[in-house]
C-alpha cells in the first residue's frame, strides 16, 4: 500500500502526542496516512508490550490510518546502525511516503533524538538503487520534523489542528495503560487531569503562534519557495 504521509516515532504514544492531529488532518483532507513505530515499548515503566500494542491499534483507528507496524528495535536501546535504518528504509520503500514527519534530532529521551537521526538516514537510504532493501528506490519528497518534544525549537510551521483536537485527545486517551493515576516504578505519575490540561496548554501555545486555537509544530530545514506573497498565511505584526 502506499500511503501519502507517514509518520515515524520511537514508541507507540509518541505519534498521538506529536503529531495525531496532523494525521487526522491529512486523513480528513483525503489523503492516506500510515505510522511506522520503532520498538515495542517493552521497557516502559507500566503496561506490557501487547497492552501497548492493543491501545496502538485502538487509537490507529481515531487517527485513521491505514497502516500501522512496528519494526521491533530494541526500546532504550535505539542505536543509529545499519540494522536500524535498513529495517525503517523497507517501510519507506514499502509505503512510498511524499511527506515523512519524523522526530526533532535533539530531545530529552534518547530513543527520540535516536529516532530522528534513523529516521532521516533511512529517507537518505531507501533513495538508493543498490542499496540491500527490497522493491524500487524511493525517498519522501519532503521530510517534517516533530518539534512538539523540542520546547526550545522555534517551528517552521505549525499545522492547524483545531478541529481535530478533541479527535486527537481521544486518541491519546487510548493509551489507558500510560495515563492513568496509578504509582509504578516507585515513580508518581501525573494525574489524568493534569495530562489533559498539559496537551491543551502545548496544542494551544503553538496554535497562537500562527492565530488559531491548538497547532502541532513542526521544523523544515529547507526553506520554503516563494510564490505569491500576497497569499503568504501567517501574521507578521
Ligand atoms: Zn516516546
Amino acid at each position: 500500500m502506499k500511503v501519502d504521509v507517514l509518520a515515524i516515532a520511537a514508541h507507540r504514544d509518541d505519534i498521538e502526542l506529536t503529531c495525531g492531529g496532523t494525521l487526522i488532518k491529512m486523513k480528513d483532507l483525503g489523503y492516506v496516512t500510515g505510522i511506522v513505530e520503532l520498538t515495542e515499548g517493552e521497557m516502559g515503566t507500566r503496561g506490557s508490550a501487547e497492552e501497548r500494542e492493543q491501545e496502538a491499534m485502538k487509537a490507529a483507528e481515531v487517527l485513521g490510518v491505514s497502516i500501522r507496524e512496528n519494526v521491533k528495535l530494541l526500546d532504550a536501546k535505539l542505536e543509529l546502525n545499519m540494522e536500524s535504518k535498513l529495517r525503517v528504509a523497507q517501510k519507506i520503500r514499502d509505503f512510498k511516503p511524499r511527506v515523512a514527519l519524523i522526530p526533532y534530532w535533539e530531545a530529552r529521551h534518547p530513543d527520540h533524538y535516536t529516532a530522528g537521526k534513523i529516521a532521516y538516514e533511512a529517507c537518505f537510504i531507501a533513495g538508493l538503487q543498490k542499496m540491500d532493501l527490497l522493491g524500487e528506490a524511493h525517498r519522501p519528497y519532503k521530510i517534517l520534523y516533530s518539534t512538539l518534544y523540542a520546547t526550545s525549537v522555534t517551528p517552521s510551521l505549525v499545522v492547524d489542528i483545531t478541529k481535530q483536537f478533541d479527535q486527537r485527545l481521544a486518541a491519546i486517551l487510548c493509551y489507558k495503560s500510560q495515563f492513568s493515576d496509578t504509582r509504578a516504578g516507585g515513580e508518581v505519575f501525573p494525574p489524568l487531569d493534569n495530562l489533559i490540561e498539559q496537551i491543551h496548554a502545548s496544542c494551544r501555545f503553538y496554535g497562537n503562534m500562527v492565530g488559531v486555537k491548538y497547532g502541532e509544530p513542526y521544523y523544515v530545514k529547507e526553506p520554503f519557495r516563494g510564490e505569491d506573497l500576497v497569499k503568504l498565511a501567517g501574521r507578521s505584526i
